[in-house]
This record gives C-alpha cells, sequence and structure tokens, in this order.
C-alpha cells in the first residue's frame, strides 16, 4: 500500500467540482485503490476520503467511524430521515470548518471491496460521513452546503466554547 497525494482547493484542480463516473467491476486495481485510500486517510487523519480527493475521477469512498472500515464503490442513498446540524471539515480544504446540516440517518447501497452488492445503515457522524463523501463523488464540497457563510471559519480562529462545540462534532473527511 502507498499514501496518496490529497488534492486540495488551493491546488486549483478540477477534479475536486467533476460528477464522477460510475466504476464498472471492483477488480485489483480498485481493490488498490481503495487500500490505499484508506491508509491515506488514517494517515492524514481522517475519517473519510473520496476516490477524487486523490486526483481519481470514480464513485469510490473509503470511511473509518467507530472502527468500522467502510471501502464502497458506487455508493447511492437509498433513504434519508431526519436532520442533524453540526462543524464540519474536510481534507481538501486543510484547517477550516463550517456549520453543515446533514441527514441524521441514512441507508446507502454500494458495492463492497469484493464487488457484493451490500446496504449500509448509519446515524449520526457515519451518516454525516456518507453524506459528505457522495458529494464528493458529485463535485459538492462542504462549503457548498453551510447553514450560513458566517459559520466558515479557520479551526484554530475560534473561541474556546466553539472548539469544545468542534472537537464534539467536527470531522475532517
Ligand atoms: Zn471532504
Amino acid at each position: 500500500m502507498s499514501l496518496l497525494k490529497i488534492v486540495t482547493v488551493a491546488d486549483d484542480n478540477p477534479v475536486l467540482r467533476r460528477k464522477a463516473p460510475k466504476v464498472g467491476k471492483v477488480d485489483d486495481s480498485i481493490r488498490r485503490l481503495m487500500d490505499d485510500m484508506m491508509e491515506t486517510m488514517v494517515a492524514a487523519p481522517g475519517v473519510g476520503l473520496a476516490a477524487p480527493q486523490v486526483d481519481v475521477s470514480i464513485r469510490v469512498i473509503t470511511i473509518k467511524v467507530d472502527n468500522q472500515l467502510l471501502h464502497l464503490a458506487n455508493p447511492e442513498i437509498i433513504k434519508a430521515d431526519g436532520e442533524q446540524i453540526g462543524y464540519e471539515g474536510c481534507l481538501s480544504i486543510p484547517g477550516m470548518v463550517g456549520e453543515v446540516a446533514r441527514a441524521d440517518k441514512v441507508v446507502c447501497k454500494a458495492l463492497n471491496r469484493h464487488g457484493k452488492a451490500v446496504r449500509i445503515k448509519g446515524t449520526g457522524l457515519l451518516a454525516r460521513a456518507i453524506q459528505h463523501e457522495i458529494d464528493h463523488l458529485d463535485g459538492i464540497l462542504f462549503t457548498d452546503r453551510l447553514t450560513d457563510p458566517s459559520t466558515l471559519r479557520r479551526v484554530d480562529e475560534m473561541g474556546d466554547e466553539e472548539i469544545m462545540n468542534v472537537e464534539g462534532e467536527a470531522v475532517t473527511v
């Protein structure tokens, strides 16, 4: 496995804004990409990563929440319920956080690392990460979804009380 370079908005690379095409078949090259993405994400550290963030425009994401490792191809939300509002970050927008409203519960269908069709149910942080990563596959960044533009700020510029909030709720994905 190897660490991949994470594309950031400062790189001005259009891959972050492109709608990524579906994976045809989960073969060894896709599995290698999934493994490299997982290693890169954990090292960053982050809880989610989408293939366009490593300059590969295909529909593959990795997520690690509560020690659950997910390597998913062609993920698609088939059910969404409730709402959660919290601060969110992104490995492609380093050092920044902003408040984003997401569904609180989602059901996602996808192909796993072995190409098998799976359904993933997520609530809270896992649901947030799934929605954030699928957005990347459609060229959408969390800064497009802020509850209010004034909530976008540098992590190191936040006051003590707000940092408590971010530590409790922010997710770097
Ligand atoms: Zn992100």
